[in-house]
C-alpha cells in the first residue's frame, strides 16, 4: 500500500505523554503527527493532576500563566486520616519551583490546551477519531503504521513511531515488546458527591478498618475513590448499595447523608489498577514512553507527571537527530537509559505503599488501623513533609526544556 502521509515522528496516543511529546518535537521543527483514537479529549476520573514539575515544564516554554487561566484548584498539602489520627504528610510550598502547589484540572483543559498550543506550529498535525491499529515494517526495522480514521484505513510512514497509547498500548503489543508484570493488589471505584462550602478543601486518604476512601476537592463536587481488593467489586456488590454508604459516611463523617447521591452500583466506575514495565522500551524505529512503557499505579498520583517527564526528554533527546535525519537505535537507547531509573525507582516505592499500606489497610476488616510508623513521623517533625513533596510534586528525575533544541 502506497503511503498516505509521511512525517519524521508519529505518535500513537494523544494523552499526556503523546501530546507533549508532539507539541515539544513540533516547536522543535519536527513534523509530527499525533493519532488520538477518541473523538474527544472527555474521559471520566483519568486522572486530573498537574504536578509543581509539570508547572515549571509549562513555565520554562512560557505558556505558565496562559494554563492557569483554564479553571482548576490548586492544592497545597496531601492529608492521611487513619481512623481519628490525621496528618498532613505532603507540603509543596517549600518546593524550589514557581508552583509552590499542585493544580486539578480537567484533563480535558490540559490537552485541550496543549493542542491549541501546538496547532500554532506548522510541522504539529493532530488527528481525532484516529486509531493505529499495526505497525508497518521494512525487514526487523518499523517505518510507520497502519491508522483508522473516520474514512478506514491507511498509511503513515515515519522515521519514528512514538507509542504513547497508554497501558493497553498497540504499538507495544505490535512492536513484539516485553512486559514484566509488577501487578497491583487493589483496583479503585470512582464517582463524585456533591461538595458543601463549609467541606474542608485538601485532598485526603481515609484510612479505615478493611477500607480506604480518597477525597479530591475538585471545586463544586468531591472526586471520591472508594480502593477495593483486586477483583473486589463481587464482594462490594454483594454487600450491597447502603453498607457501601455507611463505609463511606462513616470514613468521612462530614458528609452527613450525601452518600445517599450513588443511587446505583452503575454510579461507581471501576477502574482497574496495574503496574508494569517493558525490559526493553524501543525497537528499530519504535520507541514507548509514558504507561505505554511503564504503567502507573494511581498511588501518589504520579503517573501523568512521569508520562510528561518522559515526553521532555525524549523532545530534548530526540529532536534534533529526527530533524537532521541521523536518528539511530543508540539515541533510542539513551532515551531509556535516562527515563528508566526514575521511573523504576517511583514504582518501587508505589508498589511498596500498595503492600505495606494499602493491602495492609484492606486487610484489617473489623479492627482498628494504625497510622504507619514512617507517617507517625512524618507527623511528629513537619520539615519531613518536605520529602513526600518532592517526590510527588518533582519526581526522582525532573526534565527540564532543552532551549538549545526546542527554542
Ligand atoms: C484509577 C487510576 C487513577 C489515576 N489517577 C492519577 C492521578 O490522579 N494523577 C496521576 O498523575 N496519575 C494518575 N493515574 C495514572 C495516569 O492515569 C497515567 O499514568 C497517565 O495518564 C499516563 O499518561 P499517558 O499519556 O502515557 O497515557 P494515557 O493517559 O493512558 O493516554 C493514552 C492515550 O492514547 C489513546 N490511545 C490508546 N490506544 C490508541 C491507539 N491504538 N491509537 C491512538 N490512540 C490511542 C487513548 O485514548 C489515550 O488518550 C491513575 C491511574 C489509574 C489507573
Amino acid at each position: 500500500m502506497a503511503d498516505d502521509l509521511s512525517v519524521k515522528c508519529c505518535i500513537a496516543g494523544g494523552g499526556p505523554a503523546g501530546m507533549m511529546a508532539g507539541y515539544l518535537l513540533a516547536r522543535a521543527g519536527v513534523d509530527v503527527v499525533v493519532l488520538e483514537k477518541h473523538a474527544d479529549f472527555l474521559r471520566d476520573f483519568r486522572g486530573d493532576t498537574i504536578h509543581p514539575s509539570t508547572l515549571e515544564v509549562m513555565n520554562e516554554l512560557g505558556l505558565y500563566d496562559a494554563l492557569l487561566k483554564r479553571p482548576h484548584q490548586q492544592v497545597t498539602q496531601l492529608k492521611g486520616r487513619f481512623g481519628t489520627y490525621e496528618t498532613v504528610f505532603a507540603d509543596f510550598s517549600h518546593l524550589p519551583t514557581r508552583a509552590k502547589f499542585m493544580t486539578l484540572m480537567p484533563q480535558w483543559d490540559f490537552l485541550d490546551f496543549l493542542a491549541g498550543e501546538a496547532r500554532r506550529y506548522p510541522k504539529f498535525k493532530l488527528m481525532m477519531n484516529t486509531e493505529a491499529v499495526d505497525l508497518r515494517w521494512q525487514d526487523e526495522r518499523v517505518v510507520g503504521v497502519v491508522a483508522r480514521g473516520p474514512e478506514g484505513e491507511f498509511n503513515i510512514a515515519s522515521t519514528l513511531v512514538l507509542g504513547c497509547d497508554g497501558r493497553r498500548s498497540t504499538v507495544r503489543e505490535k512492536a513484539g515488546l516485553k512486559v514484566e508484570d509488577i501487578g497491583a493488589p487493589m483496583d479503585v471505584l470512582w464517582f463524585a458527591l456533591t461538595r458543601l462550602p463549609d467541606d474542608p478543601i485538601d485532598p485526603v486518604g481515609n484510612f479505615g478498618a478493611g477500607r480506604i476512601f480518597v477525597m479530591i476537592y475538585r471545586g463544586d463536587y468531591w472526586q471520591c475513590g472508594y480502593v477495593i481488593a483486586k477483583g473486589g467489586l463481587e464482594d462490594v456488590r454483594r454487600r450491597g448499595l447502603q453498607a457501601f454508604r455507611d463505609d463511606i459516611e462513616a470514613l468521612a463523617p462530614f458528609l452527613h447523608g450525601r452518600s445517599a447521591e450513588v443511587t446505583s452500583f452503575d454510579d461507581l466506575k471501576l477502574l482497574s489498577v496495574g503496574v508494569d514495565r517493558l525490559t526493553v522500551w524501543h525497537r528499530p524505529g519504535v520507541l514507548c514512553i509514558g504507561d505505554a512503557a511503564h504503567t502507573m499505579s494511581p498511588v501518589g498520583g504520579i503517573g501523568i507527571n512521569l508520562a510528561i517527564q518522559d515526553a521532555v526528554a525524549t523532545a530534548n533527546l530526540l529532536a534534533g537527530p529526527l530533524r537532521d535525519g541521523t536518528l539511530t537505535d543508540a539515541d533510542l537507547q539513551r532515551l531509556e537509559d535516562r527515563r528508566e531509573s526514575p521511573t523504576r525507582r517511583t514504582q518501587s516505592l508505589q508498589v511498596a505503599i500498595q503492600n505495606n499500606v494499602i493491602k495492609a489497610a484492606l486487610g484489617r476488616r473489623g479492627q482498628p488501623v494504625k497510622p504507619p510508623f514512617l507517617l507517625r513521623l512524618i507527623g511528629w517533625v513537619p520539615y519531613l513533609t518536605r520529602i513526600p513533596a518532592r517526590i510527588v510534586g518533582l519526581g526522582f528525575l525532573p526534565e527540564h526544556v532543552d532551549k538549545a533544541v526546542i527554542p
